[in-house]
């Protein structure tokens, strides 16, 4: 372990990334034999990390988000169920994923990681947090593999704080970003962009600010197209900070997705991403969220790629 500066920060040396790689062992969510692979978020340091592009000490361990912060976005009773394991059995289907308290710390930790990727990313420029984008998590509910809103969370944390006014939401998850839009609903200080698969789950999208629809089988030229259009946009609206949601499910061999991207489609819309962000002045924090290749190997090059095009980005910018 380092010590710590005065900054907080840990002494830079040469061989260091330009940003950090927030990650816990305690991210996975312990749910067996799941299409949601949690042991991802593992396999993604160990591929970092094998590879040489990280050290140990590019990885710093959140602290889990406390109640306070939770409490600013769901409803007191969803959350003393959750940590209470009484949840109603209509409420653990809806959520998709079994029930453990195990499974709640890891959600509750990992959205302390989305808090300080955050934090991170204002200082950094770019932040990272190896899991989050609970982007399925409503106030008062959870579903699809999502039991808080991280992403949500973090917003409420920092506009609290005063460090941010206005947050852009970039969510190129293959599924919409039902709880993002539910969330922010009529709240002029955050934007959300949804960049999805429009025949997939879930049935019911309730608006963002800006829905691009795409059509079954979608590849790579269309989809950064659209992308590319829909960011020039979201980022005239001059937000303190960009939120990213980068989820791997768009990949064409996706178990629970229906487009069409392949491995270099996807690094350039990281690219697309940072670039845009970046070059208008606007700190990005990214948070991985779904990832169902057939191939989990194939769900940890994609994330690992997005640490990657950050770093490069960084590098270039
Ligand atoms: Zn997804």
């Amino acid at each position: 372990m380092w010590q710590c500066n005065s900054t907080g920060k840990p002494p830079s040396h040469e061989s260091m990334l330009p940003l950090q790689l927030v990650y816990s062992s305690r991210y996975d969510l312990n749910l067996g034999e799941h299409v949601f692979p949690a042991r991802k978020y593992r396999l993604i340091r160990d591929r970092l990390l094998a590879e040489r592009f990280a050290e140990p000490a590019d990885f710093v361990e959140p602290e889990a988000a406390s109640d306070k912060d939770v409490l600013r976005v769901h409803d007191p009773g969803w959350v003393n169920r959750l940590k209470t394991g009484t949840l109603t059995e209509a409420e653990i289907v809806k959520l998709e994923i079994p029930y453990s308290l195990e499974m709640v710390d890891g959600f509750w930790l990992a959205t302390g990681g989305t808090i300080l990727a955050s934090r991170n990313a204002l200082h950094d420029r770019i932040g990272f947090n190896v899991g989050g984008g609970f982007h399925h998590a409503f106030a008062r509910h959870g579903e699809g593999f999502c039991a808080i809103h991280d992403v949500a969370i973090a917003i409420r944390a920092l506009q609290h704080e005063r460090v941010i006014e206005k947050a852009l939401v970039v969510d190129c998850d293959v599924h919409h970003g039902n709880g993002t839009a539910a969330i922010f609903a009529g709240d002029r200080s955050v934007l959300t962009l949804s960049l999805h698969q429009f025949n997939n789950y879930p049935s019911d999208k309730p608006p963002s600010v800006i829905d691009v629809d795409l059509a079954d089988g979608v590849e790579d030229t269309e989809y950064l197209d659209r992308l590319n259009g829909a960011l020039k946009v979201a980022i005239s609206f001059a937000p303190d900070l960009l939120l990213y949601v980068a989820g791997a499910d768009p990949y064409r061999e996706d178990q629970l997705g229906g487009l069409a991207l392949s491995m270099e489609g996807l690094k350039s819309r990281d690219q697309l991403v940072f670039e845009t962000a970046l070059g208008h002045s606007v700190p990005v924090a990214v948070v991985l969220a779904g990832g169902y290749a057939r191939d989990t190997n194939d769900t940890v090059t994609i994330h690992c790629n997005t640490a990657k095009a950050a770093a490069t980005a960084l590098m270039q910018a």
